[in-house]
């Protein structure tokens, strides 16, 4: 069945030194019986049993096996013969220590498919005297019982042929016998091939010796049993045992039956004989005689039959749970390697992740969630227009663009918020008055926490507070019919802290200690006289603002930081929420607007006359017939209309060399004392900009409390349709309410950002302004941390590949057991994907809580610390399917080199290699 023909193997030595260690054996080998190797150390045995076994593989000639020649095959079908037909014994026992007798046994089976009861286990541990060690741990274990278990091993897969190198090389000499009889017990009804240099033993046991010499076969010899006292005397031929029953039994040879003298047969023998009979071609021989085992003679081969059963290959199968066994196994030892690897992994996989968390700032989810988690309640948005210059670089300019009603009406559409502009006449800001103002609001002379001025008007309802969730503290919204107000508690505070005074008299204050005592006072706004009828709480929350009334002498640098960012906070609710807003009712600011004087505000633009020692800057220019002609005191008269470069100017522009204003009758008389002007204007088109000197002075505006008037020029009217730049917008700002859920929240900022036009709609808030001053920083610092995370990665794949190439090299041997007895290369990739698996979860977990944990810490430093609202750092679903993945690729990466290397060696290679 099994026949080796011209085999040949050749070692190469690293030094390049070839040893012929088998020069061409040929031999055939039986169905059953003891077969020895034996020969001096040095000789092949062993390299001829690992042949044979499929171990190693011979660089000539050809293994048959069961009538096919295994000239075709690969390692894989070594791998599942030996899984079907070899069981291996080694003279080190090769059990695996990590499993119990029982487990070592079963996993045997297993690898062939089948699962292992423990009466089977038991049965075959009843076989190799080993009752009851099922559960016993090798270490438990004396060298003789370990060889038994391995013998078991080899045994429960019942395989054809057992192979064995030195099996008793470990043992003394009595539990070597006890072996070499198991051994013996099992040739009966199968191949054994015993590797050995002790002679006493083979010619003890071996029902066939082949002698080996310097790789050649010098000596093959076959036991005889002689028979004393045959009939006729003859040679007896090619006996060999067939059936021996008890010492003085029958045996069969050929068509040869040998009866032990006065032997009397039993019922049993004579079933044998039948069966025997009837399995014969030829006539039955029958010979009287006394058998002898003993004497050996030289092996004639020709009469090895070739046996019936058909060739046939399983294959190994190890199931993931043992996978793992073996590959958790493998994390027992070098224990501090492993933690160390875990943590420098577990460092570089956070590492990664927060680099991730960097590396995806994404604006509109960081301000949508900053947003959210600073809770800002007011949706506020200015209009930025982009402005190119010739060489393709832009800048997004805010400052001279204002809303008009169509910017309102497309927002209210994309959004769906009921966005409200806010009006800001002259595009000035309002001064909050009708207050002591010799109460201190603040102790530096740069902020205050109080409010101090209006930001514009806003037309706001009841509804819209209850909207935007606001409550509405005392009084009511005004109608709009009349010159009425609402204002924010914030404003509230202002005249709580410094008390309400009517007409600029300090000395007759009010004190205001609720919110109803200021109900009905009348503010002067802008010169017209407006009630308040309502005081609305827009959670301005004061507290966090209170640095910014603080001296600023004794801060530290860090105080002045987060000073200055909480400032630049509390600056936006007071220019852009509706903390500052003066609140009408509908219909009011429309009524307004209609009712301004037409200008043309000079944003891009400027126009200013002057000469040696005094000048007049104006912010807009109008013409003569747009403005109440009562307002103005005339130089020379009055005019119907202005002639070429004749201008009326306002007082309050006036100034001298030193800049400083000057009452009007000082105005008059510095004009008439020399009215001779120059012109400097700039009109959009044409950036150089114009000198023109002749420019008269004809008239002065005296716009007193009128807001409206102060800072414009009149000017001649073909000088006002030159075309001094476009119509400006209406309002400088529009606010709704935040919606309350994130998506929209998400949905709002993304509208706000898109450009279209060339403009886009930026969001004012205390966050979106500190967006705007982080944003660039962050997008460096995320490619900067997404290069130091990828780094990370491969530098974690190297800590991992390098434990994983250790623990092979620690569990090498025990791969080529598993491969001995008949795992495939694929198990053992199995077994160390496991392993490198079980780390990479760990890292997988350890890292996702750290990084969740380091994310929220940096979140809530920045936050607290520094005072700033950005939540910079989103850890979320995404970065952890990234660590996923990653410990996944990462593990697999770095266990699939060294994996690979030892899953493509021969399995002696890995045994041999302790
Ligand atoms: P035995 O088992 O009879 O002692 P081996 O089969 O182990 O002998 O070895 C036969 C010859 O091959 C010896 O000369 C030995 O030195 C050589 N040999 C065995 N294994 C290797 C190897 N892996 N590399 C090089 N030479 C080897
Ligand atoms: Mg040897």
């Amino acid at each position: 069945m099994l026949e080796t023909r011209n085999l040949k193997k050749i070692y190469k030595t690293k030094k390049g030194v070839s040893v012929e260690a088998l020069k061409g054996v040929s031999l055939k080998f039986p169905e059953k019986g003891m077969v020895f190797l034996l020969g001096k150390s040095g000789s092949g045995k062993s390299t001829l049993l690992n042949l044979l076994g499929g171990l190693d593989k011979y660089d000539d000639g050809e293994i048959i096996i069961n009538g096919k020649s295994s000239k075709d095959f690969k390692q894989s079908h070594f791998d599942s013969y030996r899984n079907t037909y070899v069981g291996f014994i080694f003279q080190e026992y090769n059990v695996l220590e990590e499993f119990s007798v029982g487990a070592n046994i079963a996993l045997a089976l297993e690898l062939q498919g089948r699962k292992a009861t423990d009466e089977e286990i038991n049965e075959i541990l009843k076989q190799v005297d080993l009752d009851g060690f099922g559960d016993r741990k090798p270490n438990e274990l004396s060298g003789g019982q370990k060889q038994r278990v391995a013998i078991a091993r080899a045994l429960v897969k019942n395989p054809q042929i057992i192979m064995a190198d030195e099996p008793t090389g470990a043992l003394d000499s009595a539990t070597g016998r006890q072996v070499l009889e198991t051994l013996k017990k099992l040739s009966e009804n199968k191949l054994v091939v015993v590797v050995s240099h002790d002679r006493e033993f083979a010619d003890n046991y071996a029902d066939r010796i082949i002698e080996l010499a310097d790789g050649n076969v010098i000596n093959d010899i076959e036991r005889v049993i002689e028979y004393k006292d045959a009939e006729d005397g003859s040679n007896n031929k090619n006996v060999t045992f067939q059936y021996e029953a008890g010492d003085e039994g029958i045996e069969f040879s050929g068509n040869t039956m040998v009866i032990s003298k006065g032997y009397h047969l039993t019922e049993e023998d004579r079933m044998k004989i039948n069966e025997y009979i009837s399995a014969l071609e030829d006539n039955l021989n029958v010979k009287v005689g006394k058998q002898k085992r003993g004497k050996f003679r030289e092996t004639n081969q020709e009469d090895i039959r070739e046996g019936k059963s058909e060739f046939q290959l399983i294959k190994s199968k190890l199931r993931l749970k043992n996978s793992f066994k073996i590959g958790a196994g493998a994390l027992k030892h070098k224990k501090i390697r492993l933690v160390i690897t875990i943590l420098l992994s577990f460092a570089a996989f956070s590492m990664f992740a927060l680099a991730d968390t960097f590396g995806n700032y994404n604006h509109v989810d960081t301000c949508a969630n900053s947003i959210v988690d600073t809770n800002i309640t007011y949706a506020s948005v200015a209009k930025s227009v982009k402005v190119e210059f010739d060489n393709n670089d832009y800048y997004w300019d805010e400052w001279n663009h204002k809303l008009v009603q169509e910017d309102i009406d497309l927002l209210i559409q994309d959004t769906g918020l009921d966005f409200k502009g806010v009006y800001t006449p002259n595009d000035n800001y309002i001064e909050m008055t009708n207050y002591d103002t010799d109460i201190e609001l603040s102790k530096n002379d740069e902020t205050t926490m109080y409010a101090t001025y209006f930001s514009g008007f806003a037309e706001v309802t009841k509804e819209d507070l209850d909207q935007m969730g606001y409550q509405l503290l005392a009084g009511e919204m005004p109608d709009g019919s009349k010159d009425e107000m609402a204002v924010s508690k914030y404003v509230y505070e202002t005249y709580a802290k410094a008390g309400y005074v009517e007409n600029g008299d300090n000395t007759k204050k009010i004190n205001i200690n609720n919110y109803k005592d200021l109900i009905g006072k009348t503010l002067n706004i802008n010169g017209k006289k407006m009630t308040i009828t309502g005081i609305v709480d827009t959670d301005v929350d004061m507290e966090r603002y209170k640095s910014a009334s603080e001296s600023t002498a004794t801060k530290s640098s860090a105080e002045r930081l987060s000073y200055y960012a909480l400032n630049q906070e509390l600056e936006n609710i007071k220019d852009y929420s509706l903390a500052c807003v003066i609140m009408t009712g509908k219909g009011y600011v429309e009524k307004m607007m209609e009712n301004k004087i037409d200008y043309i505000s000079l944003n891009n633009t400027y126009f200013q006359v002057y000469n040696n020692k005094y000048s007049s800057y104006c912010w807009a220019i109008t013409k003569l017939s747009n403005i109440d002609s009562s307002k103005i005191t005339w130089l020379d008269g009055e005019k119907k209309q202005l002639n070429e470069k004749e201008v009326i100017v306002s007082i309050s522009d006036f100034v001298d060399e030193q800049g400083n204003g000057m009452g009007e009758k000082a105005v008059l008389e510095a004009i008439k004392s020399n009215n001779a002007f120059t012109a400097d204007y700039c009109l959009e088109t044409d950036f150089e900009g114009t000198t023109e000197t002749g420019w008269k002075i004809v008239g002065v505006i005296d716009s007193g409390d009128d807001e409206e008037l102060s800072g414009i020029t009149v000017v001649p009217d073909e000088f006002y349709e030159k075309g001094w730049g476009e119509e400006q917008g209406d309002f400088s700002f529009a606010v709704a309410s935040m919606p309350d859920n994130t998506a929209d929240i998400k949905n709002l900022v993304r509208k706000c950002y898109k450009e279209r036009d060339n403009v886009r709609y930026k969001m004012k808030n205390s966050v979106t302004y500190e967006l705007d001053s982080v944003n660039e920083i962050l997008q460096v610092l995320s490619k900067v941390f997404l290069y130091v995370g990828i780094g990370f990665a491969i530098f974690a794949a190297i800590m991992l590949s390098n434990f994983i190439a250790t623990s092979i090299a620690y569990k090498k041997q025990e791969i080529g057991i598993l491969r001995a007895i008949g795992a495939r290369s694929n198990d053992v990739f199995r077994i160390f994907f496991s392993e490198s698996f079980i780390i990479a979860m760990i890292n997988f977990v350890l890292s996702c809580i750290g990084s969740g944990i380091v994310t929220s810490i940096i979140n809530g430093a920045i936050r607290k610390e520094a005072g700033i609202l950005i939540t910079v750092l989103n850890f979320e679903i995404r970065q952890i399917v990234l660590l996923f993945v990653i410990s996944i690729v990462v593990a697999a990466v770095a266990s699939f080199i060294p994996v690979y290397k030892i899953a493509s060696k021969k399995p002696i290679e890995a045994i041999r290699n302790r």
